[in-house]
């Protein structure tokens, strides 16, 4: 059940591997039990190893599950966080002020967020459909630092925890496969006799309900989701399953499929606002595209997105909630004092920084050149990220360097993170073209998706709706699905 057109990794990666049954989340933890010291059999006798591996077990089993419960329970708090920073203007001005100068991308969505914020927003309702990545950080918290400054947000040391690699705010894909390989999973875990340890993912259900319930509030019968589309799109599936969730959910919705060029050539608003695209009105726009340069070939793709966003049609995301997500936002909501300014309490900030890693501003000034001199002298220790979603736009190790000297003007248009340390995994990869299985060294990435409704500052709906798992290998850098660099997986719990 995958697109014929995706290209090497995306097969999946099986239960069965040469570690058997000792699968992500808790396999880190068995590992990094297996190498403690002084454990040895020359050591204990039989019985006492034997006594040592079942509490050891269970122990790291328990961890295992609460780095899932723990990445699950930080979701609302994530929600809440993008869409209260998305409602504060000057604070999205400032912190993006830096990087709109210098990427040009970033500075077009921004002028249309704030086209929205001078005209006056015609739809206060939002939708947002998110996911927060972490990745299982077994530096303790201690990065290696070049100097004792206290740059980066890195804490004291930390056992074993799930760090935040990013927050996807728009047209996060794989919603459809995230649950469709668990189940491939549990069959798989069933034909072994195994009990089904693969937990339950609501995530295509929650999507479909979360689109849904913002078509109900749209209060129009006869009015679309209209799902906005690449018109090359290659994960045509993925979204076509959603759309038949939606269908199975509610089949009194229609869902229409337009890119960007089709809305700028059959659109047009009503005085109200209200916007008709092929003289269908349209309740929900569910952007499936619109997060890369590439989908902006022409002014009229631009044109679109601002008749979007000024109309009262209900945004998912809006192109506020989209500037979120940018790794800019990521590096400045760990500056200190800003969690305590946007979250309601103490718990609530603890939980989201908890799972912060390092990240350092590149903003022209003292300390920005104060990290990027850090950096230089431990390039292999940080990644360079520049305002870009869809996986492969990273840089890494000695390209960092090269990188930062030839842009050392025009450097706010990366961050610099800490590079997480996660626990490797021996696994076995099956692709798609070919028979054979490769044993290979894997790093899972652990994605919990949220699902937040608004009307302004009022929250209808705050939850944690299911997850995806992506596992890579260890030759590639940077993951990514639809960029063939990583493969669809499930969690095993125990
Ligand atoms: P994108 O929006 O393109 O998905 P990400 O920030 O998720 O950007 O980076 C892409 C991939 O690069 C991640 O899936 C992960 O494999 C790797 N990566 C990103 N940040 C880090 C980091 N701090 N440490 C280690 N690997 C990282
Ligand atoms: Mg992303
Ligand atoms: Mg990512």
């Amino acid at each position: 059940m995958y697109s014929p057109k995706i290209k090497p990794l995306t097969a999946f990666c099986i239960l069965v591997g040469t570690q058997p049954r000792r699968h992500l989340l808790i396999s880190s933890l068995v590992t990094t039990m297996a190498r403690l010291p002084h454990v040895s059999e020359h050591e204990f006798s039989q019985d006492e190893v034997r006594y040592l591996e079942r509490e050891g077990r269970d122990y790291c089993l328990a961890h295992g599950m609460k780095l899932f419960t723990a990445a699950r329970e930080v979701q609302t708090d994530f929600n809440l966080l993008v869409h209260k920073v998305s409602q504060d203007f000057e604070f999205t001005k400032k912190a993006l002020l830096s990087t709109v100068a210098a990427d040009p991308f970033t500075s077009r969505l921004f002028d249309i967020y704030k086209k929205v914020w001078e005209q006056g927003n015609a739809q206060s309702i939002s939708l947002g459909i998110f996911r927060s990545d972490y990745m299982i950080d077994t530096s303790g918290g201690l990065h290696e630092k070049c100097c004792s400054c206290s740059a980066g947000n890195n804490n004291a040391a930390d056992p074993i925890y799930i760090k935040q690699v990013e927050i996807n705010t728009i047209a996060l894909g794989g919603i459809s496969f995230s649950c469709l390989v668990p189940n491939m999973h549990r069959y798989l875990l069933h034909l072994m006799g195994q009990e089904n340890k693969v937990p339950p993912n609501p995530a295509l259900d929650e999507a479909a309900d979360g689109l849904i319930k913002a078509w109900e509030l749209y209060g129009s019968t006869s009015a679309v989701i209209m799902f906005v589309v690449q018109p090359d799109e290659v994960n045509v599936y993925d979204q076509r399953l959603l759309q038949y969730r939606i269908d199975e959910r509610n089949n009194g919705i229609k869902v229409t499929r337009r890119s960007l060029t089709d809305i700028f050539n059959d659109g047009k608003t009503n005085d109200d606002k209200s916007l008709f695209v092929n003289g269908l009105e349209v309740a929900v726009a569910y952007f499936r595209a619109g997060y890369t340069p590439k989908d902006y070939p022409t002014e009229k793709e631009w044109s679109a997105r601002l008749t979007l966003e000024l109309s009262r049609c209900i945004k998912c995301p809006t192109v506020a909630h989209q500037l979120m997500g940018t790794k800019k936002m990521q590096q400045v909501l760990s500056d200190p004092g800003v969690l305590e300014r946007f979250l309601p309490d103490k718990e609530s900030v603890d939980r989201v920084r908890r799972t912060f890693t390092g990240l350092y501003t590149l903003d022209l000034g003292s300390e920005g050149d104060h990290n990027m001199e850090c950096c230089l002298k431990m390039v292999e220790k940080c990644v360079l990220k520049p305002q870009r979603e869809g996986g492969g736009n990273n840089i890494y190790g000695e390209d960092i360097r090269r990188t930062l000297l030839d842009n050392s003007q025009n450097r706010s248009q990366y961050i610099l993170m800490d590079r997480i340390q996660p626990e490797i995994n021996k696994n076995v990869i099956v692709r798609q073209e070919s028979t054979s299985m490769h044993p290979a060294d894997v790093i899972p990435e652990l994605g919990i998706v949220g699902i937040f409704v608004s009307r302004g500052n009022e929250v209808l709906l705050n939850k944690e709706g299911g997850y995806l798992v992506r596992t890579k290998t260890t030759e590639h850098a940077d993951g990514g699905v639809f960029a063939g660099r990583a493969a669809f997986d499930s969690p095993y719990m125990v």
